[in-house]
């Protein structure tokens, strides 16, 4: 994707002084809840109406989406309120029938962006169009995976482009119902600046009580947008009913947002921020010190272990440090999350120190 800065001309035709919000239910249930949902978030911030026509659901038996029929209603809710709408694709089908009622964004869902078949058949189907595409991560933390449905997009020709991040599947139960991995759209964002990102808190959370924060969060990293799934009753919804806001809620969302500066020009913030860097960067180099020291330890464990012939992994003495560890994190401020994924690094670069030790 060599001209970047082409990427975001659609964001910027907005012209706005906020980020760009796009909201709607998960699902069209009926017209006249598309068009209920539309007029309460017309007043706001809002400039794009989302809906989902064709649903796809993780297990068969659910709410499918009403198809080709809510094309429709985002028409007339369209012409109701102003407001631009978008809906999902996920074949070539899709795209023909959004293109022909005037769909105004396509976005790529999450079990689309990980099959590349599907992603070319879609981006074929989508040739030199000049819609804008907006593609969500894939369901898995693949950053090569998600670049490369841009790309396919970008190669068809399509230069109307941005990225959802929606977070990714686990397996073990969190408190989110998608793990964000903030570090994946930030190598992204660090790779591809001018490429739009927008946050989708509404399927990371996979409830209502956080979805504030992680706009936060979205905003103090520099996203350009919010996709929240709003309902004007959200506990009777079709589908994804315990993590959708009412408009009024999303409204005061926006309100309580702080959204904050790319950089400030005042003196004193930038010496204290040079000073603050200059002690990030001592402690980093301490860290990388200690880590080495750690790893020197490791390997003279596996010069012992070798000469008893014991075995590199010791499950309950590998359980002990971390339960300790989790503990004394805590304690100190650092969260267990981080703690786990930290002391599994580390914990993993000793077995291969002590592995190189044993086999030579
Ligand atoms: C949706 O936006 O309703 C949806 C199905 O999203 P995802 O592809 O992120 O699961
Ligand atoms: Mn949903």
């Amino acid at each position: 994707m060599e001209n970047q800065k082409e990427l975001r001309t659609w964001l910027d035709k907005f012209n706005l002084d906020h980020p760009l919000v796009i909201a709607g239910p998960c699902s069209a249930e009926t017209e006249d809840q598309l068009v209920t949902i539309a007029k309460q978030l017309k007043d706001s911030d809002v400039s794009v109406l989302r809906a989902g026509l064709w649903k796809p659901r993780t297990r068969p038996g659910n709410f499918e989406g009403v198809g080709a029929l809510g094309l429709k209603w985002m028409q007339t809710a369209k012409e109701e309120t102003g407001l631009l709408t978008t809906t999902e694709v996920a074949n070539a089908n899709h795209v023909d029938l959004a293109l022909e009622n005037d769909v105004d964004i396509l976005w790529i869902g999450a079990r689309t962006t990980v099959s590349p078949f599907i992603v070319q058949e879609i981006a074929e189907a989508l040739k030199g169009t000049d819609k804008t595409v907006l593609i969500k991560n894939p369901v898995n933390p693949d950053l090569s995976l998600w670049l490369g449905a841009v790309e396919r997009f970008y190669t068809a020709g399509v230069k109307n482009l941005g990225v959802i991040h929606r977070g990714f599947s686990n397996y073990e139960k969190t408190k989110y119902r998608n793990n964000p991995e903030w570090q994946i759209p930030i190598d992204l964002q660090n790779k591809f600046p001018d490429l739009p990102l927008i946050l989708d808190p509404s399927h990371i959370a996979g409830r209502r009580d956080i979805i504030f924060d992680l706009c936060q969060t979205a905003l103090d990293l520099n996203y350009d947008g919010l996709m929240v799934e709003t309902h004007h009753d959200p506990d009777n919804a079709w589908s994804d009913a315990a993590q959708q806001i009412t408009p009024a809620t999303l409204i005061q969302v926006m309100k309580d947002l702080k959204i904050r500066k790319e950089i400030s020009e005042s003196e004193e913030f930038v010496s204290s921020l040079k000073n603050l860097r200059a002690k990030i960067d001592i402690t980093d180099h301490q860290l990388l010190e200690i880590l080495s020291k750690r790893m020197k330890i490791a390997d003279e464990i596996g010069k012992i272990k070798k000469s008893q012939n014991v075995a590199i992994l010791q499950t309950s003495r590998w359980n002990e440090i971390l339960g300790k560890m989790i503990l004394e994190g805590e304690q100190q401020g650092l969260s267990e999350e981080f703690v786990l994924k930290m002391f599994k690094a580390i914990h993993q670069e000793s077995i291969n120190h002590q592995k190189k030790v044993i086999s030579e």
